[in-house]
Order: C-alpha cells, then sequence, then structure tokens
C-alpha cells in the first residue's frame, strides 16, 4: 500500500448534480491533497471539468461562489483551492499527454 497521499484519491459518490458554470455533470467528490471526509453542506468544492469555485448546499446541490464568498474565505481555504486547482491542471494535462497519439 502507497503511503504518499498524493498518489491515492477517495472518492464519494454522491447523487447527480451539475456544475452551475459549465454544466457537466458532477456525481462524485474527491480529494486529490488528502484525506476527503463526505461532503457536507458549506464545505467548498472545484469542478474537475472547469475549475469553477462552489460550494455545496443543504442538500449537497452546488452553487458558485461569488467574488464576495471568496473574499470572505480564511487563508488555509484559499491555500487548499489553489492547491486543489493546480492539483486538477496537472491531473487533465497528464490525462491528456496519455490520451494524445504518439509523435
Ligand atoms: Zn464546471
Amino acid at each position: 500500500m502507497n503511503d504518499d497521499p498524493r498518489e491515492t484519491v477517495e472518492f464519494h459518490r454522491l447523487p447527480d448534480s451539475h456544475c452551475p458554470s459549465c454544466r457537466r455533470t458532477l456525481n462524485a467528490a474527491g480529494s486529490l491533497i488528502g484525506a476527503l471526509p463526505r461532503p457536507r453542506s458549506g464545505d467548498l468544492s472545484v469542478c474537475m471539468h472547469c475549475l469553477a469555485v462552489l460550494a455545496y448546499g443543504k442538500d449537497l446541490e452546488l452553487r458558485l461562489l461569488s467574488q464576495r464568498d471568496i473574499n470572505g474565505l480564511e487563508v488555509k481555504e484559499l491555500r487548499a483551492l489553489a492547491a486543489t486547482i493546480e492539483e486538477l491542471r496537472v491531473l487533465a494535462a497528464t490525462i491528456e499527454g496519455l490520451c494524445s497519439p504518439p509523435r
């Protein structure tokens, strides 16, 4: 078993929802930067398709964070969001590289 949290991703299956920014279906939550408790109302998330910053509502519906919401976040929350967005960018580039035909 690998103990490096960057090498493992834990997912929680969630009811189908849609990103309010790109409208793609989202039905799972995972963490690329450490252990992930099951999402709860008020938790933050990032759309893996468009990198929009989102928050879970009371029924785990997703809403887009406003600039005012973002301005009210704590530094540790901003750092976690920045790390998540960077990890998703790296993951997307890795997947694109794996899926590209050889040159
Ligand atoms: Zn999206």
